[in-house]
């Protein structure tokens, strides 16, 4: 029996934050009959806009969390950023998952290392960078490197390749001179990543390990489940698992790790869905985000086997740069999954959907998914 009161329909639960991985949320919490409430200060969120109330509020604002904890049995988040006050004080009203204490390590590179590295965790060698003078005094070896903001990076961004301690430097110094984190450049031989659901009971349930390719720092193709040695994805689901024990979390957590010369190394970790585990939905039997919810309402976990291959390409907004991109062409793909997360604006570099290929046979598959990228690119 769950020690966990369980929240059942037609509560409402609450989401921090209104983008594409809030909108999944909302998605699967009112397929199972759940009524959602986001938090998100746009106006225009792709979650924000389908959930059954949205705050438009900023996330430290007193009013808007008070009415949050009012309205909802139980609150989550979808991205690291949240302030940690802001996950403490929605916790003394209401149950929070992921707890506060694990989205502070997520949300800092610094920490995240820290906790990797101390609790005996394979990683790529780093320094710490607190301020210039600790460039010059940093390993030598750790060049060709990259230079890591600790805080609020994602997708690439506030990231810069440096071969020498001058460059670190000038990067540094680019960056504001905000708390960094240096870290060795590695030949990868590929990267992959595992995502799991762990309940308040201990209970774990991981979803295959995907392997995914990035461009320009931002995501671009996962293949699922990842292709090479088997004792790897093994490996990789094991160190997943572990990361969640040790943290003692409760939620869906994902994990990325790099694969160099044969060995796997953990890169960083998501204290909610990751994207790359968006083949789950189209995919497994259940999605990274009806876990999610699951985890979040005290319900058991579902079942996370995949049951087709599948390989999921995101669309960023570059491919809108000669208008609308040819749909009719991508939907030809009979094993074609689209998703669309109904944002207005069409940025370079911006995710504004994806989609995923599911069939009988890998290799189809992916010949399919980069079918249809080529067509769409
Ligand atoms: P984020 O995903 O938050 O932008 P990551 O640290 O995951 O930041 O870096 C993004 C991508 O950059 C990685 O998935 C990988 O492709 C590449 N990368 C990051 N660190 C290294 C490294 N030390 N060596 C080689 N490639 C790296
Ligand atoms: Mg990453």
């Amino acid at each position: 029996m769950s020690s966990v009161k369980t929240i059942l329909p037609p509560a409402m639960l609450g989401m921090l934050g209104g983008g594409q991985l809030g909108r999944f949320f909302v998605i699967a919490a009112h397929e199972m009959g759940y009524k959602v409430a986001v938090l998100d200060p746009d106006r225009n969120s792709p979650a924000g806009k389908i959930a059954d109330v949205h705050l438009c509020a900023a996330y430290d604002d007193e009013t808007a969390l008070q009415s949050l904890a009012e309205q909802c049995a139980a609150i989550t988040t979808e991205f690291e950023n949240v302030p940690a006050s802001t996950l403490e004080f929605l916790a003394q009203h209401r149950t929070v998952r992921p707890a506060a204490a694990s989205v502070a390590i997520a949300q800092n590179r610094v920490a995240e290392k820290n906790f990797f590295r101390d609790s005996g965790f394979p990683v790529a060698p780093y320094a710490v960078i607190e301020q210039a003078i600790d460039i010059p005094a940093a390993d030598s070896g750790l060049y060709p490197a990259i230079l890591k903001v600790a805080r609020f990076g994602y997708d690439g961004k506030g990231q810069a390749r440096v071969a020498t301690p001058e460059e670190a430097s000038a990067a540094f110094e680019k960056f504001g001179a905000e708390v960094c984190v240096l870290e060795r450049m590695l030949r990868l031989d590929y990267e992959v990543s595992v995502v799991l659901a762990r309940d308040a009971d201990g209970n774990v349930e991981t979803f295959p390990a995907a392997e995914n390719s990035h461009l320009n720092g931002i995501l671009d193709v996962s293949i699922a489940p990842a292709r090479g040695d088997a004792a790897i994805r093994e490996q990789a689901r094991q160190l997943a698992v572990d990361v969640a024990q040790k943290l003692n979390y409760t939620g869906v957590l994902g994990v990325e790790f790099f694969v160099s010369q044969g060995r796997l190394l953990v890169n960083e970790m998501a204290p909610r869905p990751h994207n790359s585990g968006h083949y789950t939905i189209d995919a497994c039997v259940t999605s990274q985000f009806e876990q999610q919810v699951r985890v979040l309402a005290g319900l058991p976990l579902g079942d996370a086997r995949q049951h087709s291959p599948a390989v999921m390409v995101n669309l960023l907004g570059d491919i809108w740069s000669r208008g609308e991109p040819s749909w009719d062409a991508a939907y030809a793909e009979p094993g074609l999954k689209m998703h669309l997360y109904g944002k207005h604006e069409a940025r370079p570099g911006r995710k504004m959907g994806h989609f995923t290929v599911v069939g009988d046979k890998a290799d189809q598959t992916l010949q399919g998914a980069l079918k249809v990228r080529h067509l769409l690119g």
